[in-house]
């Protein structure tokens, strides 16, 4: 046989092993771009490719025709362009039928981002979207909301999932469903549950509890929850040392198996020179629940010092003032806490609103709640009223009843927030403040039997903690937590501890 047939017939088996191979990739599609290790191996494939090719080429045994020939002959090389491996992964991902992807809703979001982010481009589909009173979480986007959809290659919505968390704890999560079919869509909606799991976490606080907690992998909007989980202990002035320590549980919630997000801290333990405060989360009739000790006794104030999300004190408490826009001389008897246009505004405790104006040439839009017999709270400058808070609403502590702006006479967004006693306006992050009322007992029963578990891992936390010398870095984010069961196998222990 002639090197050239030989060479031909090479080529022919080479052609064929191509062949089977990229039929296999095709039919084991959806399995290969799912994982990233796979992705890997398909990469590698790829690139085993053009050696076998060589290897082929160099395993023809030439005899002396051959060599005769080859010494006349003229070496050709050619370079077959074999595209980088990360070309050949997009395409091949880009040719898969139907992908998953997901996003959050952001603050002023808008139809045409969101579906940009989803990579979606389906003006039939937005169309179907606007028109529908179910959809309206994507038309006027709630921050924060989780949005699956299913695309197609060339950017077709084939489904989408809308998932909308209650907003309080006595209502159910419902799941809003697109769905294509043929030419148009349907809209459906029903109830949803995350799977949840407990996310886990202890440390020794070397400089502030949130760097400790943010140094063994704890997400940050779990450390937003410490000042709450402990507010009475935080409020009188109390901190965290070095040295000091704490162990926490709280919710990972997911879809599938996916996860999604971090929820409420359960329960939490700090030891502050040798004393340890334990926290529990309860239901107790207020639109979040509340943190509690064992006995039913509260961890926090019947007022929230602070009822606007994301807050910084810019103007504090004092007897006179040159006021900013008018420049007269006069009394300042609220605190401005500066916040985004648009950040939550919170009733900082049960009560009854009382007020709700708009004054062009003061407060802008503000509100009063009453919440006792001597106490009153004032909200202005807010850019929206809730539209449910109306004169006479009952509203709970954490409530939203608006929206920070600078409504009225102010130079830029805050809260112009004030607390009266006897209608005397105090310092809302001075005076002090009542506890939260004690758990009814039907609210410590369910609190007890819910503790059962989270006390026994806030103990095994405890003996990690004495027996495990502080690792010095740890892997990020949610990858850390010990998830559900702790095995604790890994653990060395210590001689002596
Ligand atoms: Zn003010």
């Amino acid at each position: 046989m002639s090197a050239p047939s030989i060479l031909a017939k090479n080529l022919r088996s080479v052609g064929k092993a191509l062949l089977w191979l990229s039929r296999t990739a095709l039919e084991q599609w959806e399995r290969l771009i799912h994982s990233p290790y796979r992705r890997v191996c398909l990469g590698a494939a790829f690139s085993i490719l053009p050696i076998s090719v060589s290897i082929a080429a160099f395993s023809l045994a030439p005899d002396d025709v051959e060599k005769n020939l080859r010494a006349s002959q003229k070496l050709v090389q050619t370079s077959i362009p074999m595209p980088a491996i990360a070309d050949q992964i997009n395409v091949v991902t880009t040719h898969r039928l139907v992908a998953t992807h997901t996003t959050y809703l952001r603050r002023n979001d808008t139809l045409n981002a969101i579906f940009a982010r989803l990579d979606i481009d389906d003006s039939a589909a937005q169309r179907f979207i606007r028109q529908q009173a179910l959809a309206q979480a994507l038309v006027s986007p709630r921050e924060g909301v989780y949005v699956q959809a299913k695309v197609s290659a060339d950017q077709q919505m084939q489904s989408m999932k809308i998932f909308l968390e209650s907003r309080s704890t006595d209502r159910e999560d419902t799941v809003v469903k697109i769905v294509k079919r043929g030419k148009g869509f349907t809209i459906s909606s029903a109830p949803f549950r995350y799977e949840t799991q407990q996310g886990m976490a202890t440390g020794i606080i070397k400089t502030t509890l949130d760097d400790a907690a943010r140094e063994h992998g704890v997400p940050e909007k779990v450390i937003e929850q410490f000042p709450l989980a402990f507010e009475r202990f935080f409020s009188r002035g109390n901190k965290l040392d070095a040295g000091d320590s704490f162990r926490l549980i709280y919710e990972r919630k997911l879809l599938d198996g996916e996860f999604v997000r971090t929820g409420k801290v359960l329960a939490m333990a700090i030891t502050h020179k040798g004393q340890s405060l334990e926290t529990f989360w309860a239901e107790d009739g207020t639109r979040d629940g509340g943190y509690y000790k064992l006995d039913g006794t509260t961890n926090q104030l019947a007022f929230i010092r602070v009822p606007v999300e994301g807050a910084r004190v810019t103007s504090s408490f004092m007897p006179m003032r040159r006021h900013p826009v008018t420049g007269i001389l006069r009394p300042h008897q609220g605190t401005d806490f500066g916040a985004p246009k648009g950040n939550k505004i919170y009733a900082a405790a049960d009560g009854v609103v009382t007020r709700r104006r708009f004054n062009e040439g003061g407060f802008g839009y503000y509100i009063m709640i009453t919440h006792d017999e001597s106490r009153v709270t004032l909200y202005a400058h807010m850019s929206k009223i809730m539209p449910h808070i109306q004169v006479g609403t009952r509203v709970r502590r954490g409530e939203v009843v608006g929206l920070v702006g600078a409504t009225g006479l102010a130079t830029g967004p805050h809260l112009h927030y004030e607390l009266r006693v006897n209608d005397r306006q105090v310092n809302p992050l001075k005076t002090p403040i009542p506890d939260k009322e004690e758990l009814t007992t039907e609210e410590l029963e369910d609190l007890l039997s819910n503790a059962r578990v989270l006390t026994a891992r806030l103990a095994l936390l405890n003996r990690l903690q004495t027996a495990q010398p502080q690792p010095a870095t740890e892997p990020e984010a949610d990858s850390v937590q010990l998830t559900g069961d702790v095995a604790p196998a890994s653990v060395k222990k210590k001689k002596g501890s």
